[in-house]
């Protein structure tokens, strides 16, 4: 079976959606890429997931072609491709219509930093993209999403920030790995809840403080991380 491996870990990263609530029925959907082969593994559309196998997942190259698999791939699969072209660091993608994520995505609003849960996994506000217009709706309606994401990008760094919430639509979130990428959803789940019961209780709340949220951020990422265990291969 063609990339076997990377198979597993995206049949587990849309399952760890599913085992976490971030998904009702074959909403959402989960990819990894091979950078070196250049391929993507992602869900099959519509399959219910205690049904999913390894070989149902769909292998596509990056300009959509199938090159394994018999199903048809997620529906969402040019939105994933467009990420893995414009944001060349990212290993997986994961893209759910988890309850309160969402809520901020119709209200087309973004999720501000409140605290240093949030400042640990997200270094600033998580956007949210412009609407499409009538045209890309029925145009390449996907590959216009993945587009929209891109430019809501322009101005934020996407590996400080793995999260955007599509308008009128839902978040997708990405990272090193499918798992990564699975990971960051289910925090984004959590930090848009926790962001919307902070303004119920104070509607004034202010954002963390800038060195708080810097501090928080920059302990687990990047250069000087200091937050875990040291790795050892
Ligand atoms: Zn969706």
């Amino acid at each position: 079976m063609l990339l076997k491996t990377l198979r597993e870990e995206v049949l587990d990263a849309n399952l760890e959606l599913v085992r976490r609530g971030l998904v009702l029925y074959t909403f959402g959907n989960a990819s990894g890429i091979d950078r070196n082969e250049a391929l993507v593994a992602i869900k099959p559309s519509g399959v219910p997931y205690e049904e999913l196998v390894p070989a149902h997942i769909v292998i596509s190259d990056l300009d959509g072609k199938i090159v394994d698999g018999n199903l048809r791939p997620s529906s969402d699969l040019s939105t994933h491709l467009e990420l893995y072209r414009r944001f060349p660091n990212i290993g997986g993608v994961a893209h759910t219509h988890s309850e309160f994520a969402t809520a901020w995505a119709q209200a087309e609003t973004p999720i501000p930093c409140f605290g240093t849960t949030h400042a640990d996994s997200f270094h600033g506000s998580v956007p949210v993209t412009e609407r499409l217009s009538a045209e890309e709706i029925a145009g390449d309606y996907e590959l216009e999403t993945g587009k929209a994401i891109h430019r809501a990008f322009k101005k934020v760094d996407s590996d400080a920030i793995p999260a955007v919430l599509v308008a009128g639509h839902a978040p997708f979130c990405w990272g090193p790995t499918a798992a990564a990428a699975a990971h960051n959803a289910v925090i984004l789940e959590f930090v848009a809840k926790m962001a919307y019961h902070t303004l119920l209780i104070n509607a004034e709340s202010s954002p963390l403080a800038r060195e708080l949220h810097d501090r928080h951020f920059l302990r687990k990422h990047g250069r000087d991380a200091y937050y875990g265990q040291v790795k050892t291969r």
